[in-house]
């Protein structure tokens, strides 16, 4: 089944420059959400034991709006960092707190082994699209964060990247600036906020390295899990929602078995238009609410990760805290 129209821009120069446009393995990682239950957290151990075998490059865990997942993010990516072989990323955002606070919350992943970040401004605490007010003697934005790391240690950090416009950005020019910001003040690679028609993160990748970006972008694959709430989030998040992809959904609103089929096969396909045109690097990220389907990355040939990564040692390219 193809459910996608063939992209019609024209990518060779974008991906040949995306680094990694080489045949065989794939480079994916995945995101998750702090568990609040008992019954949460059990799932979530279920899938990053059955996600380990896919070797991802790292595992992400997210960071509560207003910081209230804190200490929540902090004991599951200590507990990834102990208990699996697997390379945990801390989200972080400049929500709610000063910047002394946050730098001490950098510290403290520092000290436990925690050598990957991934900065964001964060979600205003009434939620997307609520409006935001920067922490009085906070980090205001993601780039003034990604500085901060910086200055608390050799951290590597990723930020976002938004294909279909950040929804407050002045305008696209702005936020392809601030993008350049945020890798110019140290982050390593973008991970892109979720899209549906591969032709959007095609045309995206254009403009990144027509204005002189060369980190990777990397892809974020919305993993759907109940059709109608994505809709609602997507609106809120700016992401447009093809025509085709309601076609696939009609009808299945009270038959999850089926809708998990076509979500998987709509998700698998987006990678593969991707992987034709030379992307090799996927951040899985599972709709909030519900853990992970490890089908996806199957399907979209993650299986050649298998055996082939361990977990680089701590400190390889460290720096302690505090030394510039
Ligand atoms: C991969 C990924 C992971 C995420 N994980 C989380 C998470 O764990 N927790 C969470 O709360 N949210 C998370 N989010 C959501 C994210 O926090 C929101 O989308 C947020 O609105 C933007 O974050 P940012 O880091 O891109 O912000 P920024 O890069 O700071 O940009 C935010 C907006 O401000 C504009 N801007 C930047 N600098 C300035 C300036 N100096 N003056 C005026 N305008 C400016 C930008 O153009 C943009 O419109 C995630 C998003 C992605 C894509």
């Amino acid at each position: 089944m193809n459910a996608y129209p063939p992209p019609r821009v024209s990518v060779a120069s974008a991906t040949e420059r995306q680094g990694s446009a080489r045949e065989g393995a794939l480079d994916i990682s995945f995101e998750f959400f702090p568990p609040k239950t008992p019954d949460a957290e059990r799932r979530l151990w279920q899938a990053i034991t059955a996600l380990a075998p896919l070797r991802p490059r790292f595992v992400s865990v997210t960071y509560g709006a207003d910081g209230g997942t804190r200490e929540r993010t902090h004991a599951t990516v200590v507990r990834i960092l102990r208990d699996t072989e697997l390379t945990p990323a801390a989200h972080l955002t400049c929500v709610g707190a000063t910047r002394d606070e946050i730098d001490a919350i950098a510290h403290r992943y520092w000290q436990a082994g925690v050598r990957h970040i991934v900065a964001l401004r964060g979600d205003p605490p009434g939620g997307v699209g609520a409006r935001y007010e920067p922490h009085p003697g906070g980090y205001a934005y993601a780039a003034d964060l990604v500085a901060g790391l910086r200055r608390v240690a050799d951290f590597e950090i990723s930020v976002a990247a938004f294909p279909e416009v950040h929804p407050e950005a002045a305008s696209a020019e702005a936020d392809l600036d601030n993008l350049k910001r945020k890798l110019d003040a140290g982050a390593r690679r973008a991970i892109t906020q979720f899209f549906f028609d591969p032709a959007v993160y095609l045309r995206f990748l254009e403009r990144v390295r027509a204005a002189g970006i060369t980190a990777p972008i990397v892809p974020g694959i919305f993993l759907i899990s109940n059709f109608r709430r994505t809709v609602e989030f997507a609106r809120k998040c700016n992401a447009t929602i093809p025509d085709w992809l309601t076609r696939m959904f009609a009808g299945l609103d009270d038959d999850p078995a089926n809708r998990a089929l076509v979500a998987a096969a709509a998700a698998a396909e987006q990678c593969r238009i991707l992987q034709a045109h030379g992307v090799r690097e996927f951040h899985f990220y599972p709709e909030p609410r519900r853990v992970d389907d490890g089908r996806v990355p199957h399907a979209a040939g993650a299986g050649t990760s298998v055996g082939r990564r361990g977990r680089r040692k701590h400190g390889d390219t460290a720096r302690g805290p505090g030394l510039t």
